[in-house]
């Protein structure tokens, strides 16, 4: 197995990629007068699986910067929550159980969270390869408001996601290579990702019988 590991360039893009999401994310917050401030709920205990080899390295990059009693705390944290997740699969509920790197309201790796942490909440929009545009009405409180300022939910402003979309699709192409569909889809939650390490590869050949590299 190869670790997959991110080149300097390609991890000042992630970095530029998640903090133009942040920012286009606090425009239209902004504009809309809405923050989590004094939210009842948390979403950070929502359950999200996470697709890119992009994201998850780039994750291992800020749990590497950790001191070593800190990653530890945070593995075990994971574990615990990989279990609790079991158990409400197997009483056959999605799970709703916070996320490992929570700690005391704040994200332990904020600055290396991942997609879904930093547009969750606002209106925003995303046209799929296929051609289809998906809209994403924010979450329960930015919808309340958005009923209360505008006639219909098209009016209000939101967060234009495909432009990023595409950007991190494009480091993951030269993370991965030409090669990146005969690779296992990641499917994890960050728990998973924690647990299991950096993401690794084998050369394709070892997976499928048949398909040999030509590097
Ligand atoms: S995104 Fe919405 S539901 Fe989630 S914490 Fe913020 S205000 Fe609450
Ligand atoms: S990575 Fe950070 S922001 Fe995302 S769910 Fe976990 S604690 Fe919340």
């Amino acid at each position: 197995m190869k670790e997959v590991v991110l080149s300097d360039e390609l991890s000042e893009e992630m970095r530029r990629i998640y903090e133009e999401m942040a920012s286009s994310y606090d425009v239209v917050a902004r504009s809309l007068n809405f923050s989590c401030d004094g939210c009842p709920d948390n979403c950070c205990d929502s359950y999200f699986l996470h697709h890119t080899y992009a994201e998850w390295a780039y994750l291992w990059k800020g749990f590497c910067e950790l001191d070593e009693a800190r990653q530890q705390e945070l593995v075990e944290r994971s574990k615990q929550y990989i279990l609790e997740c079991e158990k409400a699969e197997a009483r056959g509920e999605r799970p709703q159980v916070m996320c490992p790197l929570i700690d005391e309201g704040r994200c332990s790796l904020y600055t290396h969270r991942l997609m879904v942490c930093r547009t969750h909440g606002v209106p925003a929009s995303m046209r799929r390869p296929d051609g289809q545009t998906l809209h994403f009405p924010g979450c329960f409180r930015c919808q309340k408001i958005v009923k209360k300022k505008f006639v219909h939910d098209s009016q209000a402003p939101h967060v234009e996601r495909t432009p990023l979309l595409q950007r991190l699709v494009a480091v993951e192409r030269k993370l991965m290579g030409e090669k990146l569909h005969l690779y296992p889809r990641v499917k994890l939650t960050i728990a998973q990702m924690l647990l299991k390490g950096p993401p690794a590869i084998a050369t394709p050949h070892c997976e499928r019988s048949g398909i040999k590299p030509d590097v």
